[in-house]
């Protein structure tokens, strides 16, 4: 299994990072070990002072017909150690110990099958409360390219398989996260996910 994610998919954050609005999907991977045990808790990285969050749709894949597909929708995060992505970014490396580390993502296990909803371009909406004030709000109507373009956009690289994860990139509020902060990921106005955020307690 493998998490494929989207950077840079909604216009209101590639603008809040100062970052111009992409021609093309900007992808990067995490791996399986990134993702955060079912409820919890965060545990931020010793290696970074400015970890934040970004709520994001995930769509699992399957295949039908011999072509990868958006199956089932739920909420993630897409955890980011900001301070290195920045370093990283300024140096023009890869964004892996930023964006891939050991519990830098997570998936609500409550998913909805695509099917349900009642077409192709229904609006899901998803939002993020920290410490009980909304932080992120966003629908998938916002995105740059919707999810069969970014899954078009990827297989032009690598094949994805079914059951693999796609986080499809977040909207803006994205800001830092501290020991004693609490989460909760909405989709669709169904509470999802409740998270708690502890301080570094390795090394690492
Ligand atoms: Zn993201």
């Amino acid at each position: 299994m493998k998490i494929v994610c989207i950077g840079r998919n909604y216009g209101d954050h590639a603008r809040e990072l100062g970052n111009a609005v992409p021609d093309e999907p900007v992808v990067f991977l995490k791996p399986p070990s990134a993702l955060i045990p079912r409820n919890g808790p965060i545990n931020l990285p010793a290696f970074s002072t400015d970890v934040h969050h970004e709520i994001e749709l995930v769509y699992t894949i399957a295949r039908r017909n011999g072509r990868a597909v958006a199956d089932k929708v739920t909420i993630g995060l897409d955890l980011t150690a900001r301070d290195v992505q920045q370093e990283l970014k300024s140096k023009g490396l890869p964004w892996e110990k930023a964006k891939s580390f050991d519990g830098s993502a997570y998936v609500a296990d409550a998913f909805t099958a695509l099917e349900s909803f009642p077409s192709s371009g229904h609006t899901i909406e998803f939002m993020l409360k920290k410490n009980g004030q909304v932080v992120q709000s966003g629908h998938s109507g916002q995105m740059i390219f919707p999810v069969d373009a970014l899954i078009a956009h990827v297989e032009r690289y690598m094949t994805l398989e079914p059951g693999d994860l796609i986080f499809t990139g977040t909207p803006a509020g994205v800001g830092g996260l501290a020991d004693g902060d609490w989460l909760e990921g909405y989709l669709l106005g169904e509470l999802l996910f409740e998270l708690a955020v502890e301080g570094p307690t390795s090394q690492r």
